[in-house]
Protein backbone atom coordinates (compact mmCIF):
# COMPACT_ATOMS: atom_id res chain seq x y z
CA UNK A 1 0.00 0.00 0.00
CA UNK A 2 1.43 3.30 -0.77
CA UNK A 3 2.53 5.81 1.89
CA UNK A 4 0.70 8.45 0.41
CA UNK A 5 3.70 10.11 -1.83
CA UNK A 6 2.59 11.65 -4.58
CA UNK A 7 5.16 10.79 -7.97
CA UNK A 8 5.87 14.82 -8.81
CA UNK A 9 6.79 16.00 -4.83
CA UNK A 10 7.50 12.56 -3.16
CA UNK A 11 6.67 14.87 0.15
CA UNK A 12 5.96 12.95 3.52
CA UNK A 13 3.24 15.25 4.63
CA UNK A 14 1.99 13.00 7.28
CA UNK A 15 5.61 12.73 8.50
CA UNK A 16 6.16 16.37 8.72
CA UNK A 17 2.29 16.65 10.73
CA UNK A 18 3.01 13.96 13.04
CA UNK A 19 7.21 14.61 14.35
CA UNK A 20 7.43 15.81 17.71
CA UNK A 21 8.96 19.00 16.65
CA UNK A 22 5.46 20.30 14.90
CA UNK A 23 5.49 22.08 11.91
CA UNK A 24 7.73 25.59 12.84
CA UNK A 25 8.24 28.56 14.91
CA UNK A 26 7.29 32.21 14.03
CA UNK A 27 9.33 34.97 15.61
CA UNK A 28 7.79 35.73 19.27
CA UNK A 29 7.26 39.86 17.78
CA UNK A 30 4.97 38.28 15.34
CA UNK A 31 2.52 36.55 16.91
CA UNK A 32 -1.32 37.24 16.72
CA UNK A 33 -0.39 38.94 13.04
CA UNK A 34 -3.32 38.13 10.85
CA UNK A 35 -3.72 36.38 7.55
CA UNK A 36 -6.32 36.45 5.46
CA UNK A 37 -7.66 33.17 4.16
CA UNK A 38 -10.02 33.28 1.46
CA UNK A 39 -12.34 30.55 1.70
CA UNK A 40 -13.62 27.81 4.23
CA UNK A 41 -13.06 24.87 2.42
CA UNK A 42 -10.75 22.09 3.63
CA UNK A 43 -7.67 23.59 2.59
CA UNK A 44 -8.72 26.85 3.89
CA UNK A 45 -9.89 25.52 7.15
CA UNK A 46 -6.98 23.07 7.31
CA UNK A 47 -4.13 25.92 6.49
CA UNK A 48 -6.03 28.08 9.28
CA UNK A 49 -5.99 25.80 11.66
CA UNK A 50 -2.17 25.33 11.10
CA UNK A 51 -1.48 28.99 10.86
CA UNK A 52 -3.17 29.86 14.60
CA UNK A 53 -1.48 26.50 15.37
CA UNK A 54 1.89 28.22 14.80
CA UNK A 55 0.68 31.51 16.88
CA UNK A 56 -0.67 33.52 13.89
CA UNK A 57 -4.67 34.53 13.88
CA UNK A 58 -6.49 33.54 10.58
CA UNK A 59 -9.43 35.20 9.72
CA UNK A 60 -11.38 32.83 7.31
CA UNK A 61 -14.01 35.17 4.48
CA UNK A 62 -16.03 33.06 3.41
CA UNK A 63 -18.89 33.70 0.09
CA UNK A 64 -20.98 30.57 0.71
CA UNK A 65 -21.20 27.64 3.20
CA UNK A 66 -18.61 26.15 5.17
CA UNK A 67 -17.31 23.05 4.07
CA UNK A 68 -17.04 24.06 0.07
CA UNK A 69 -17.09 21.19 -2.03
CA UNK A 70 -16.97 18.46 0.99
CA UNK A 71 -20.79 19.75 1.25
CA UNK A 72 -23.06 16.80 2.47
CA UNK A 73 -26.74 17.76 2.43
CA UNK A 74 -28.80 16.49 5.01
CA UNK A 75 -32.53 14.89 4.30
CA UNK A 76 -35.39 16.99 5.86
CA UNK A 77 -34.95 16.18 9.79
CA UNK A 78 -33.15 12.95 9.35
CA UNK A 79 -29.99 13.82 10.55
CA UNK A 80 -27.38 10.79 9.75
CA UNK A 81 -28.92 10.47 6.30
CA UNK A 82 -26.93 12.57 4.02
CA UNK A 83 -26.38 13.10 0.41
CA UNK A 84 -22.60 13.96 -0.73
CA UNK A 85 -22.34 16.23 -3.13
CA UNK A 86 -18.61 16.78 -3.77
CA UNK A 87 -16.28 14.71 -2.22
CA UNK A 88 -17.51 11.35 -0.79
CA UNK A 89 -14.60 8.45 -1.12
CA UNK A 90 -11.58 9.08 0.39
CA UNK A 91 -8.90 6.60 -0.06
CA UNK A 92 -6.42 5.22 2.75
CA UNK A 93 -3.24 6.21 1.11
CA UNK A 94 -4.73 10.12 0.97
CA UNK A 95 -3.17 10.52 4.37
CA UNK A 96 -2.58 14.35 5.08
CA UNK A 97 -6.41 14.26 4.76
CA UNK A 98 -6.63 11.24 6.85
CA UNK A 99 -4.61 12.44 9.25
CA UNK A 100 -7.42 15.60 10.40
CA UNK A 101 -9.91 12.73 10.00
CA UNK A 102 -8.10 10.81 12.91
CA UNK A 103 -7.43 13.24 14.42
CA UNK A 104 -11.13 14.17 14.95
CA UNK A 105 -12.14 10.76 15.44
CA UNK A 106 -14.59 11.09 12.73
CA UNK A 107 -15.99 6.90 11.76
CA UNK A 108 -15.30 5.97 8.75
CA UNK A 109 -16.47 2.49 6.18
CA UNK A 110 -15.39 1.12 3.04
CA UNK A 111 -17.27 2.93 0.44
CA UNK A 112 -19.60 0.85 -1.57
CA UNK A 113 -17.61 0.96 -4.63
CA UNK A 114 -18.42 -1.27 -7.55
CA UNK A 115 -17.41 -5.12 -7.03
CA UNK A 116 -16.31 -4.51 -3.71
CA UNK A 117 -17.68 -6.40 -0.48
CA UNK A 118 -19.30 -2.85 0.52
CA UNK A 119 -21.18 -2.89 -2.46
CA UNK A 120 -22.53 -6.40 -1.89
CA UNK A 121 -24.22 -6.80 -5.23
CA UNK A 122 -23.08 -4.57 -8.37
CA UNK A 123 -24.93 -4.74 -11.68
CA UNK A 124 -23.40 -3.78 -14.84
CA UNK A 125 -25.84 -2.78 -17.45
CA UNK A 126 -24.34 -1.97 -21.01
CA UNK A 127 -25.40 -2.78 -24.15
CA UNK A 128 -29.39 -2.96 -22.44
CA UNK A 129 -28.12 -6.25 -20.81
CA UNK A 130 -27.68 -6.24 -17.13
CA UNK A 131 -25.45 -8.54 -15.70
CA UNK A 132 -25.54 -8.93 -11.47
CA UNK A 133 -22.01 -9.93 -9.96
CA UNK A 134 -20.19 -9.31 -6.88
CA UNK A 135 -16.42 -10.03 -8.05
CA UNK A 136 -15.12 -9.75 -11.55
CA UNK A 137 -15.09 -13.53 -11.69
CA UNK A 138 -19.13 -13.34 -12.04
CA UNK A 139 -18.59 -11.31 -14.89
CA UNK A 140 -18.36 -12.57 -18.37
CA UNK A 141 -14.61 -13.17 -19.83
CA UNK A 142 -15.14 -10.37 -21.56
CA UNK A 143 -14.57 -8.09 -18.50
CA UNK A 144 -11.52 -9.81 -17.20
CA UNK A 145 -9.59 -9.48 -20.44
CA UNK A 146 -10.39 -5.45 -20.10
CA UNK A 147 -8.94 -5.76 -16.84
CA UNK A 148 -5.96 -7.57 -17.64
CA UNK A 149 -5.12 -5.26 -20.98
CA UNK A 150 -5.16 -2.60 -18.62
CA UNK A 151 -2.79 -3.92 -15.93
CA UNK A 152 -0.18 -4.67 -18.96
CA UNK A 153 -0.63 -1.30 -20.41
CA UNK A 154 0.05 0.42 -17.13
CA UNK A 155 3.26 -2.14 -16.64
CA UNK A 156 4.45 -1.12 -20.12
CA UNK A 157 3.71 1.95 -20.74
CA UNK A 158 4.29 3.34 -17.11
CA UNK A 159 6.20 0.76 -14.84
CA UNK A 160 3.65 0.45 -12.81
CA UNK A 161 5.70 -1.94 -10.35
CA UNK A 162 8.57 -0.40 -10.62
CA UNK A 163 7.27 3.04 -9.38
CA UNK A 164 4.63 1.77 -6.73
CA UNK A 165 7.22 -0.43 -5.42
CA UNK A 166 9.24 2.68 -5.23
CA UNK A 167 6.35 5.33 -4.05
CA UNK A 168 6.25 2.69 -0.99
CA UNK A 169 9.42 2.33 0.11
CA UNK A 170 10.19 6.04 -0.06
CA UNK A 171 12.60 5.82 -2.45
CA UNK A 172 12.59 9.46 -3.80
CA UNK A 173 15.69 8.92 -6.44
CA UNK A 174 13.85 5.96 -7.98
CA UNK A 175 10.20 8.29 -7.46
CA UNK A 176 11.96 10.81 -9.68
CA UNK A 177 13.67 8.44 -11.99
CA UNK A 178 10.99 6.73 -13.38
CA UNK A 179 8.19 9.69 -12.93
CA UNK A 180 10.42 12.27 -15.05
CA UNK A 181 10.63 10.11 -17.69
CA UNK A 182 6.85 9.49 -17.90
CA UNK A 183 6.24 13.24 -17.34
CA UNK A 184 8.27 13.82 -20.59
CA UNK A 185 6.69 11.47 -22.59
CA UNK A 186 2.97 11.73 -21.76
CA UNK A 187 2.27 15.46 -20.92
CA UNK A 188 0.98 15.77 -24.13
CA UNK A 189 -0.76 12.61 -24.92
CA UNK A 190 -4.29 11.91 -23.72
CA UNK A 191 -5.72 9.18 -21.59
CA UNK A 192 -7.28 7.83 -24.39
CA UNK A 193 -4.44 8.21 -26.74
CA UNK A 194 -2.79 5.73 -23.64
CA UNK A 195 -5.44 2.92 -24.14
CA UNK A 196 -5.28 3.56 -27.73
CA UNK A 197 -1.71 2.66 -28.75
CA UNK A 198 -0.75 0.86 -25.99
CA UNK A 199 0.13 -2.61 -27.36
CA UNK A 200 -2.71 -5.02 -24.71
CA UNK A 201 -5.69 -2.53 -26.01
CA UNK A 202 -4.71 -2.53 -29.80
CA UNK A 203 -4.65 -6.44 -29.97
CA UNK A 204 -7.60 -6.60 -28.66
CA UNK A 205 -11.31 -4.95 -30.02
CA UNK A 206 -12.93 -1.95 -30.06
CA UNK A 207 -15.97 -3.27 -27.41
CA UNK A 208 -13.01 -3.47 -24.77
CA UNK A 209 -11.62 -0.26 -25.09
CA UNK A 210 -15.54 0.95 -24.96
CA UNK A 211 -16.39 -1.42 -21.94
CA UNK A 212 -12.98 -0.09 -20.12
CA UNK A 213 -14.49 3.29 -20.72
CA UNK A 214 -17.66 2.61 -19.21
CA UNK A 215 -16.98 0.16 -16.57
CA UNK A 216 -13.18 0.81 -15.51
CA UNK A 217 -11.44 -0.63 -12.62
CA UNK A 218 -11.60 0.58 -9.27
CA UNK A 219 -14.44 3.69 -8.90
CA UNK A 220 -16.25 3.23 -12.01
CA UNK A 221 -16.23 4.33 -15.78
CA UNK A 222 -13.04 6.23 -17.04
CA UNK A 223 -14.99 7.51 -20.41
CA UNK A 224 -14.97 10.90 -19.14
CA UNK A 225 -11.46 11.29 -18.48
CA UNK A 226 -10.45 10.17 -21.87
CA UNK A 227 -9.85 13.59 -22.83
CA UNK A 228 -7.23 14.16 -19.98
CA UNK A 229 -3.65 14.36 -20.00
CA UNK A 230 -2.65 10.77 -19.30
CA UNK A 231 -0.26 12.11 -16.32
CA UNK A 232 -3.23 12.94 -14.21
CA UNK A 233 -4.58 9.14 -14.43
CA UNK A 234 -1.00 7.58 -13.74
CA UNK A 235 -1.00 9.80 -10.20
CA UNK A 236 -4.40 8.42 -9.61
CA UNK A 237 -3.41 5.20 -10.06
CA UNK A 238 0.17 5.03 -8.70
CA UNK A 239 -0.68 7.13 -5.32
CA UNK A 240 -3.36 4.30 -4.92
CA UNK A 241 -6.46 6.51 -4.59
CA UNK A 242 -8.73 3.88 -7.08
CA UNK A 243 -8.16 1.73 -4.00
CA UNK A 244 -9.23 1.14 -0.41
CA UNK A 245 -11.70 4.00 -0.27
CA UNK A 246 -13.81 4.99 2.90
CA UNK A 247 -16.77 6.91 3.24
CA UNK A 248 -17.40 9.20 6.11
CA UNK A 249 -20.45 8.31 8.78
CA UNK A 250 -22.39 11.27 8.92
CA UNK A 251 -20.88 13.09 5.72
CA UNK A 252 -17.33 14.48 4.60
CA UNK A 253 -18.62 18.21 5.62
CA UNK A 254 -18.14 17.31 9.22
CA UNK A 255 -14.39 17.29 8.59
CA UNK A 256 -14.44 20.56 8.10
CA UNK A 257 -17.34 22.11 10.42
CA UNK A 258 -15.35 20.04 13.25
CA UNK A 259 -11.74 21.18 12.82
CA UNK A 260 -13.55 24.69 12.86
CA UNK A 261 -14.79 24.08 16.66
CA UNK A 262 -11.68 21.74 17.50
CA UNK A 263 -9.51 23.29 20.32
CA UNK A 264 -6.08 23.97 19.08
CA UNK A 265 -3.27 21.52 20.23
CA UNK A 266 0.02 22.82 21.18
CA UNK A 267 -0.37 26.03 19.91
CA UNK A 268 1.76 28.87 20.51
CA UNK A 269 0.37 32.14 22.08
CA UNK A 270 -2.84 31.44 21.99
CA UNK A 271 -4.57 30.35 25.16
CA UNK A 272 -5.95 26.67 26.23
CA UNK A 273 -9.14 26.28 24.35
CA UNK A 274 -8.81 28.28 21.70
CA UNK A 275 -10.22 27.31 18.21
CA UNK A 276 -10.75 28.74 14.58
CA UNK A 277 -13.93 29.65 16.17
CA UNK A 278 -13.45 31.22 18.87
CA UNK A 279 -11.14 33.18 16.56
CA UNK A 280 -13.87 34.49 14.66
CA UNK A 281 -16.66 35.37 17.28
CA UNK A 282 -18.72 32.15 15.87
CA UNK A 283 -18.56 32.76 11.79
CA UNK A 284 -16.47 33.20 8.74
CA UNK A 285 -16.10 36.92 7.34
CA UNK A 286 -17.83 37.27 4.31
CA UNK A 287 -17.27 36.81 0.62
CA UNK A 288 -14.42 38.53 -0.76
CA UNK A 289 -14.88 41.27 -3.32
CA UNK A 290 -11.37 42.24 -4.18
CA UNK A 291 -7.72 42.03 -3.72
CA UNK A 292 -5.54 45.22 -3.75
CA UNK A 293 -1.97 46.01 -2.80
CA UNK A 294 -1.57 48.33 -0.08
CA UNK A 295 -0.10 51.65 -1.14
CA UNK A 296 2.87 51.13 1.36
CA UNK A 297 3.82 48.22 -1.40
CA UNK A 298 4.04 45.49 1.69
CA UNK A 299 0.35 44.51 2.43
CA UNK A 300 -2.99 43.50 0.62
CA UNK A 301 -6.10 44.76 1.23
CA UNK A 302 -9.00 42.54 1.06
CA UNK A 303 -11.99 44.23 0.84
CA UNK A 304 -15.03 41.84 1.50
CA UNK A 305 -18.71 41.87 -0.23
CA UNK A 306 -19.97 44.45 2.07
CA UNK A 307 -16.99 47.11 1.39
CA UNK A 308 -15.19 46.59 4.38
CA UNK A 309 -11.57 46.43 3.93
CA UNK A 310 -8.68 45.53 6.24
CA UNK A 311 -4.99 45.08 5.09
CA UNK A 312 -2.89 42.02 5.81
CA UNK A 313 0.97 40.67 5.48
CA UNK A 314 -0.06 37.78 4.02
CA UNK A 315 -3.37 36.18 2.08
CA UNK A 316 -3.81 32.64 1.15
CA UNK A 317 -6.82 32.34 -1.75
CA UNK A 318 -8.52 28.77 -1.70
CA UNK A 319 -11.05 29.30 -4.16
CA UNK A 320 -11.17 27.72 -7.65
CA UNK A 321 -8.40 29.53 -9.88
CA UNK A 322 -11.31 31.35 -12.16
CA UNK A 323 -12.77 32.95 -9.28
CA UNK A 324 -9.61 35.58 -9.61
CA UNK A 325 -11.12 36.44 -12.72
CA UNK A 326 -14.47 36.70 -12.89
CA UNK A 327 -16.09 37.59 -9.23
CA UNK A 328 -13.18 38.96 -7.20
CA UNK A 329 -11.65 42.03 -8.43
CA UNK A 330 -7.91 41.16 -8.05
CA UNK A 331 -5.06 44.26 -9.00
CA UNK A 332 -3.60 42.18 -11.70
CA UNK A 333 -0.14 43.78 -10.38
CA UNK A 334 -0.60 40.51 -7.13
CA UNK A 335 0.74 37.35 -9.17
CA UNK A 336 3.37 37.35 -12.76
CA UNK A 337 1.82 36.69 -15.70
CA UNK A 338 3.10 33.88 -16.30
CA UNK A 339 1.40 32.47 -12.71
CA UNK A 340 -2.10 34.72 -14.20
CA UNK A 341 -1.69 32.44 -17.55
CA UNK A 342 -1.22 29.05 -15.39
CA UNK A 343 -4.12 29.97 -13.07
CA UNK A 344 -6.56 30.79 -16.02
CA UNK A 345 -5.60 27.90 -18.37
CA UNK A 346 -6.93 25.51 -15.39
CA UNK A 347 -9.75 23.48 -17.11
CA UNK A 348 -12.53 21.85 -14.62
CA UNK A 349 -14.69 19.01 -14.91
CA UNK A 350 -18.23 19.50 -14.76
CA UNK A 351 -20.13 16.68 -12.85
CA UNK A 352 -24.20 16.14 -11.61
CA UNK A 353 -25.17 13.82 -8.76
CA UNK A 354 -28.69 13.45 -7.74
CA UNK A 355 -30.54 11.89 -4.71
CA UNK A 356 -33.09 10.54 -3.21
CA UNK A 357 -33.73 9.03 0.10
CA UNK A 358 -35.33 5.84 0.28
CA UNK A 359 -37.46 4.23 3.52
CA UNK A 360 -35.10 0.81 3.80
CA UNK A 361 -31.86 -0.80 2.07
CA UNK A 362 -34.46 -2.03 -0.21
CA UNK A 363 -31.57 -3.58 -2.48
CA UNK A 364 -30.39 -6.03 0.05
CA UNK A 365 -34.00 -8.17 -0.31
CA UNK A 366 -32.19 -10.95 -2.30
CA UNK A 367 -33.50 -12.63 -5.48
CA UNK A 368 -34.43 -15.91 -4.28
CA UNK A 369 -34.34 -16.50 -8.42
CA UNK A 370 -30.38 -15.22 -8.59
CA UNK A 371 -28.85 -15.50 -5.07
CA UNK A 372 -28.39 -11.51 -5.67
CA UNK A 373 -29.64 -8.39 -4.15
CA UNK A 374 -32.34 -7.43 -6.20
CA UNK A 375 -30.62 -4.37 -7.02
CA UNK A 376 -26.78 -3.29 -6.63
CA UNK A 377 -24.52 -0.30 -7.11
CA UNK A 378 -24.98 0.28 -10.80
CA UNK A 379 -22.82 0.89 -13.67
CA UNK A 380 -24.73 1.73 -17.18
CA UNK A 381 -24.08 3.52 -20.24
CA UNK A 382 -27.52 4.89 -19.64
CA UNK A 383 -27.75 8.22 -18.64
CA UNK A 384 -27.45 7.76 -15.09
CA UNK A 385 -24.05 6.24 -15.87
CA UNK A 386 -23.36 5.32 -11.95
CA UNK A 387 -25.88 4.83 -9.27
CA UNK A 388 -24.64 4.16 -5.21
CA UNK A 389 -26.37 2.69 -2.72
CA UNK A 390 -26.03 3.73 0.81
CA UNK A 391 -27.10 1.80 3.84
CA UNK A 392 -27.74 2.74 7.32
CA UNK A 393 -28.57 -0.58 8.33
CA UNK A 394 -31.75 -2.81 8.43
CA UNK A 395 -35.09 -0.79 8.20
CA UNK A 396 -33.41 2.27 8.90
CA UNK A 397 -33.96 5.04 6.41
CA UNK A 398 -30.78 4.86 3.15
CA UNK A 399 -29.81 7.19 0.48
CA UNK A 400 -29.47 6.14 -3.22
CA UNK A 401 -27.54 8.71 -5.29
CA UNK A 402 -29.08 8.05 -8.28
CA UNK A 403 -26.70 9.32 -10.93
CA UNK A 404 -23.42 10.56 -10.75
CA UNK A 405 -22.18 11.88 -14.08
CA UNK A 406 -19.22 13.66 -15.92
CA UNK A 407 -18.63 16.15 -18.22
CA UNK A 408 -21.42 15.80 -21.10
CA UNK A 409 -23.26 13.39 -18.92
CA UNK A 410 -23.60 15.97 -15.99
CA UNK A 411 -24.60 18.48 -18.76
CA UNK A 412 -27.70 16.56 -20.65
CA UNK A 413 -29.18 17.83 -17.55
CA UNK A 414 -27.97 20.93 -16.92
CA UNK A 415 -31.22 22.90 -16.97
CA UNK A 416 -32.97 20.21 -15.25
CA UNK A 417 -34.94 20.72 -11.53
CA UNK A 418 -34.20 18.24 -8.79
CA UNK A 419 -37.64 16.64 -9.23
CA UNK A 420 -36.94 16.40 -13.40
CA UNK A 421 -33.42 14.56 -12.74
CA UNK A 422 -35.30 12.66 -10.27
CA UNK A 423 -37.99 11.57 -12.72
CA UNK A 424 -35.39 10.76 -15.48
CA UNK A 425 -32.72 9.01 -13.33
CA UNK A 426 -35.43 6.65 -12.76
CA UNK A 427 -37.18 6.34 -15.70
CA UNK A 428 -33.53 4.60 -16.65
CA UNK A 429 -33.32 2.69 -13.27
CA UNK A 430 -37.02 1.30 -14.35
CA UNK A 431 -35.59 0.09 -17.71
CA UNK A 432 -32.68 -1.88 -15.77
CA UNK A 433 -34.79 -2.98 -13.12
CA UNK A 434 -38.04 -3.84 -14.79
CA UNK A 435 -39.70 -6.13 -12.13
CA UNK A 436 -38.54 -3.53 -9.17
CA UNK A 437 -40.68 -0.51 -8.27
CA UNK A 438 -37.91 1.37 -7.00
CA UNK A 439 -40.41 4.82 -6.87
CA UNK A 440 -42.43 3.23 -3.84
CA UNK A 441 -39.23 3.65 -1.60
CA UNK A 442 -38.38 7.23 -2.26
CA UNK A 443 -39.43 9.36 0.49
CA UNK A 444 -38.65 13.00 0.63
CA UNK A 445 -37.54 15.62 -2.20
CA UNK A 446 -34.65 14.56 -4.21
CA UNK A 447 -31.62 16.17 -4.00
CA UNK A 448 -29.35 17.29 -6.53
CA UNK A 449 -26.15 19.34 -7.27
CA UNK A 450 -24.28 20.92 -10.87
CA UNK A 451 -21.20 22.50 -9.36
CA UNK A 452 -20.51 24.43 -12.62
CA UNK A 453 -23.80 26.70 -12.00
CA UNK A 454 -22.64 27.47 -8.41
CA UNK A 455 -21.09 31.19 -8.82
CA UNK A 456 -18.63 30.45 -5.74
CA UNK A 457 -17.39 27.32 -7.92
CA UNK A 458 -17.64 27.57 -11.34
CA UNK A 459 -16.87 23.56 -12.19
CA UNK A 460 -16.71 20.50 -9.94
CA UNK A 461 -12.58 20.07 -10.26
CA UNK A 462 -9.69 20.28 -12.26
CA UNK A 463 -9.31 18.40 -14.92
CA UNK A 464 -5.83 18.79 -16.74
CA UNK A 465 -5.28 18.63 -20.34
CA UNK A 466 -2.59 17.84 -22.51
CA UNK A 467 0.40 20.33 -22.12
CA UNK A 468 -0.64 21.93 -19.11
CA UNK A 469 2.17 19.73 -16.80
CA UNK A 470 4.27 22.99 -16.69
CA UNK A 471 0.75 25.39 -15.68
CA UNK A 472 0.14 22.76 -12.97
CA UNK A 473 3.57 23.41 -11.95
CA UNK A 474 3.19 27.12 -11.32
CA UNK A 475 1.10 27.11 -8.85
CA UNK A 476 2.06 24.04 -7.13
CA UNK A 477 5.24 25.55 -6.86
CA UNK A 478 4.06 29.06 -5.72
CA UNK A 479 4.48 28.62 -2.30
CA UNK A 480 8.11 29.38 -2.73
CA UNK A 481 8.34 33.20 -2.99
CA UNK A 482 12.19 34.04 -2.33
CA UNK A 483 12.77 34.72 -6.23
CA UNK A 484 9.63 36.48 -6.88
CA UNK A 485 9.83 40.05 -7.63
CA UNK A 486 8.21 41.91 -4.63
CA UNK A 487 4.89 42.80 -5.75
CA UNK A 488 4.10 39.39 -6.58
CA UNK A 489 4.98 38.46 -2.35
CA UNK A 490 2.77 37.80 0.30
CA UNK A 491 -0.17 36.62 -1.62
CA UNK A 492 -0.55 32.36 -1.27
CA UNK A 493 -2.45 29.82 -3.61
CA UNK A 494 -3.89 26.75 -2.11
CA UNK A 495 -6.71 24.05 -3.30
CA UNK A 496 -8.13 21.74 -5.44
CA UNK A 497 -6.78 23.79 -8.57
CA UNK A 498 -3.08 24.11 -7.16
CA UNK A 499 -2.81 19.92 -6.39
CA UNK A 500 -1.53 17.57 -8.51
CA UNK A 501 -4.26 15.70 -7.68
CA UNK A 502 -7.09 17.67 -8.60
CA UNK A 503 -11.06 15.79 -7.29
CA UNK A 504 -9.20 14.66 -4.46
CA UNK A 505 -8.91 16.19 -1.06
CA UNK A 506 -5.88 14.53 0.14
CA UNK A 507 -4.26 16.97 -2.62
CA UNK A 508 -6.23 20.00 -1.45
CA UNK A 509 -4.56 19.32 1.70
CA UNK A 510 -1.10 18.84 0.89
CA UNK A 511 -1.37 22.83 -0.67
CA UNK A 512 -2.74 23.87 2.45
CA UNK A 513 0.49 22.43 4.16
CA UNK A 514 2.83 23.77 1.68
CA UNK A 515 0.73 27.45 1.94
CA UNK A 516 1.61 27.39 5.47
CA UNK A 517 5.22 26.35 5.58
CA UNK A 518 5.24 29.70 2.98
CA UNK A 519 3.41 31.89 5.07
CA UNK A 520 5.14 30.52 7.88
CA UNK A 521 9.06 31.59 5.75
CA UNK A 522 6.90 34.74 5.06
CA UNK A 523 6.85 35.88 8.50
CA UNK A 524 10.38 35.54 9.31
CA UNK A 525 9.83 31.80 10.61
CA UNK A 526 11.24 28.20 10.19
CA UNK A 527 10.86 24.77 10.78
CA UNK A 528 12.57 22.21 12.72
CA UNK A 529 15.69 21.46 11.15
CA UNK A 530 14.66 17.64 12.38
CA UNK A 531 11.15 17.73 11.00
CA UNK A 532 11.94 20.12 7.38
CA UNK A 533 8.74 20.97 6.00
CA UNK A 534 8.03 20.57 1.61
CA UNK A 535 9.57 24.00 0.87
CA UNK A 536 13.31 22.78 2.99
CA UNK A 537 13.47 19.78 0.47
CA UNK A 538 12.18 21.94 -2.47
CA UNK A 539 15.59 20.96 -3.82
CA UNK A 540 16.14 17.29 -3.56
CA UNK A 541 12.02 16.79 -4.36
CA UNK A 542 11.19 19.70 -6.52
CA UNK A 543 8.83 18.76 -9.84
CA UNK A 544 10.36 18.16 -13.04
CA UNK A 545 10.42 21.63 -15.07
CA UNK A 546 10.16 21.36 -18.52
CA UNK A 547 11.39 23.83 -20.84
CA UNK A 548 9.62 26.57 -21.21
C1 LIG B 1 -18.56 16.23 -7.48
C2 LIG B 1 -17.29 16.10 -6.70
C3 LIG B 1 -16.85 14.85 -6.30
C4 LIG B 1 -15.68 14.73 -5.58
N1 LIG B 1 -15.32 13.50 -5.14
C5 LIG B 1 -14.24 13.38 -4.32
C6 LIG B 1 -13.98 12.16 -3.68
O1 LIG B 1 -14.75 11.20 -3.81
N2 LIG B 1 -12.87 12.08 -2.91
C7 LIG B 1 -12.05 13.13 -2.68
O2 LIG B 1 -11.06 13.01 -1.96
N3 LIG B 1 -12.32 14.33 -3.25
C8 LIG B 1 -13.40 14.47 -4.04
N4 LIG B 1 -13.70 15.68 -4.59
C9 LIG B 1 -12.73 16.78 -4.44
C10 LIG B 1 -12.80 17.46 -3.09
O3 LIG B 1 -14.14 17.73 -2.78
C11 LIG B 1 -11.99 18.76 -3.21
O4 LIG B 1 -10.65 18.44 -3.56
C12 LIG B 1 -11.93 19.57 -1.94
O5 LIG B 1 -13.16 19.61 -1.27
C13 LIG B 1 -11.50 20.97 -2.33
O6 LIG B 1 -11.32 21.76 -1.20
P1 LIG B 1 -10.75 23.23 -1.38
O7 LIG B 1 -10.62 23.81 -0.02
O8 LIG B 1 -9.56 23.20 -2.25
O9 LIG B 1 -11.84 24.02 -2.24
P2 LIG B 1 -13.36 24.36 -1.93
O10 LIG B 1 -13.97 23.28 -1.18
O11 LIG B 1 -13.93 24.75 -3.24
O12 LIG B 1 -13.25 25.63 -0.99
C14 LIG B 1 -13.14 26.93 -1.49
C15 LIG B 1 -14.15 27.80 -0.77
O13 LIG B 1 -14.02 29.14 -1.27
C16 LIG B 1 -15.30 29.73 -1.20
N5 LIG B 1 -15.32 30.95 -2.02
C17 LIG B 1 -15.53 31.08 -3.34
N6 LIG B 1 -15.47 32.39 -3.69
C18 LIG B 1 -15.20 33.08 -2.56
C19 LIG B 1 -15.03 34.49 -2.27
N7 LIG B 1 -15.13 35.42 -3.21
N8 LIG B 1 -14.78 34.84 -1.00
C20 LIG B 1 -14.69 33.93 -0.01
N9 LIG B 1 -14.85 32.59 -0.23
C21 LIG B 1 -15.10 32.19 -1.49
C22 LIG B 1 -16.21 28.64 -1.71
O14 LIG B 1 -17.55 28.89 -1.33
C23 LIG B 1 -15.60 27.42 -1.02
O15 LIG B 1 -16.23 27.15 0.21
C24 LIG B 1 -14.90 15.86 -5.29
C25 LIG B 1 -15.34 17.12 -5.68
C26 LIG B 1 -16.53 17.25 -6.37
C27 LIG B 1 -17.02 18.61 -6.75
Amino acid sequence: MSIGLLPDFPFDYQRWLTHPDGLGKIPDDVHGAEVAVIGAGISGVVAAYELARLGLRPIIYEAGRMGGRLRSERFGTANDVVAELGGMRFPESGRAFNHYVSLLGLETRPFPNPLTEAAGTTVVDLAGEPIFARTLDDLPPIFREVAGAWDTALEEGARLSEITAALEAGDTAAIKAIWNDLVEAWDDRTFYDFLATSESFSNLSFRHREIFGQVGFGTGGWDSDFPNTMLEILRVVMSGFEDNQNLIVGGSEQVVRQLWELPLSQAAHWPDGTSLSSLHAGAPRPGVAALDRYPDGERIVVTDRHGNAQSFEAVLNTTQSWLLTTNIEVDESLFSQRHWMALDRTRYMQSSKTFVMVDRPFWNDIDPATGFGVMGMTLTDRNTRGTYLFDNGPDKPAVMCLTYAWMGDAMKVLPKSADERARLALDTLEKIYPDLDIRSHVIGEPITVSWETDPNFLGAFKGALPGHYRYNRRMFSHFRQDDFDPQHRGIFLAGDDVSWTPGWADGAVSTALNAVWGITAHFGGSTHPENPGPGDQWDQLAPLQLPE
